[in-house]
């Protein structure tokens, strides 16, 4: 029997180490060792990668990650009543585990971490898009991951994979679908999780393109889809009126029309309005309309 599997069972360990759920750090966590080893096994083969995993808690996740083959695992967890419950799994397998005691929101994940890295996580609610946001929209491409495979409130899960022309699409759904492709890969209900939250989970795979689908500024097509959601309802030329002053003609001239929603807009559109902007005052040069 793998080291590993000789661990005492996650409900003893909360119990041994005092780990009742904080409702402030996102705790939920989940118990099956069963259910972690699938959601680990919806990032494909492990045993050549280093994996992230933000938020370990307890380790349930992170032992499925293991049990499955990862090469190398960094667990960073904000909250150090979880280390002890950690270090006795970094200790069942050894070199394999790093447990580190930090705010994910100011990892640099390459200071630890050999590519090719995926990232695995059952992440904490109050940071799971902000955390996402960041991954897509570094400068370079491609990013630190290869793919990410993420817990989230099923609703978030769903505005990251939505289609153009539904409500659910929006500024998730235009960033990861620009650089990534993004599905749904598991539903989980609420007693899955302990405690159980409010609402369904879902696991969304994104996996990283080589390239971006469509040429644009990270930093600009982020300002203006942020600006075009901001106001759904609004037509473009309203809701976008603070990015330019001749924001109707830059609409335009990126191919669409500046009575469009931003639900109605494609990928393709924001990137060429993207384009457009980061032209800087010069409207003249024209893009092909998009698709
Ligand atoms: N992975 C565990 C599981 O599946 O059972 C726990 C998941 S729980 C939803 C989220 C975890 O993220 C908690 O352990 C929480 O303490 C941790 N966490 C919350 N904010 C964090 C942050 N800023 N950086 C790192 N970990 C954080």
């Amino acid at each position: 029997m793998a080291a590993i599997d000789g661990l005492p069972p996650l409900r003893e360990v909360i119990a041994a180490h005092g780990l009742s759920a904080r409702k402030a750090l996102g705790q939920n966590f989940l118990l099956d060792l069963n259910l972690t080893a699938k959601i680990a096994r919806q990032a494909g083969d492990l045993s050549a990668c280093d994996v992230l995993e933000v938020g370990p808690g307890p380790g349930g996740l992170t032992r499925g990650l293991l049990a499955e083959g990862a090469r190398r695992v960094l667990a960073v967890e904000k909250d150090p009543r979880c280390l002890p419950a950690l270090a006795e799994i970094a200790a069942a397998c050894p070199g394999r585990l790093e447990v580190m005691h930090a705010d994910a929101l100011e990892l640099d994940p390459l200071a630890h971490l050999t590519p090719p890295i995926r990232v695995v996580s059952n992440l904490p609610y109050n940071i799971g898009t902000e955390l996402l946001v960041r991954w897509l929209t570094p400068p370079e491409w491609p990013p630190f991951w290869e793919s990410l495979t993420l817990m989230f409130q099923r609703e978030v899960a769903e505005r990251i994979t939505a289609r153009p022309g539904t409500r659910a699409y929006g500024r998730l759904a235009v960033l990861a679908q620009w650089r990534s492709t993004a599905r749904i890969v598991m539903e989980l209900p609420p007693e899955a999780f302990t405690p159980p939250p409010k609402v369904r989970s879902a696991v969304v795979h994104l996996q990283a393109l080589p390239e971006p689908r469509f040429p644009a500024d990270a930093a600009v097509l982020g300002r203006v889809v942020a600006a075009a959601f901001n106001q759904r309802r609004k037509m473009l030329r309203s809701a976008l009126r603070g990015l330019a002053p001749d924001i109707e003609k830059r609409i335009e001239a990126a191919g669409l029309r500046p009575t469009d929603r931003a639900e109605q807009v494609p990928v393709e559109g924001f990137c060429a309005l993207a384009r457009e902007l980061a032209r800087g005052q010069d409207p003249t040069q024209t893009a092909p309309r998009a698709g």
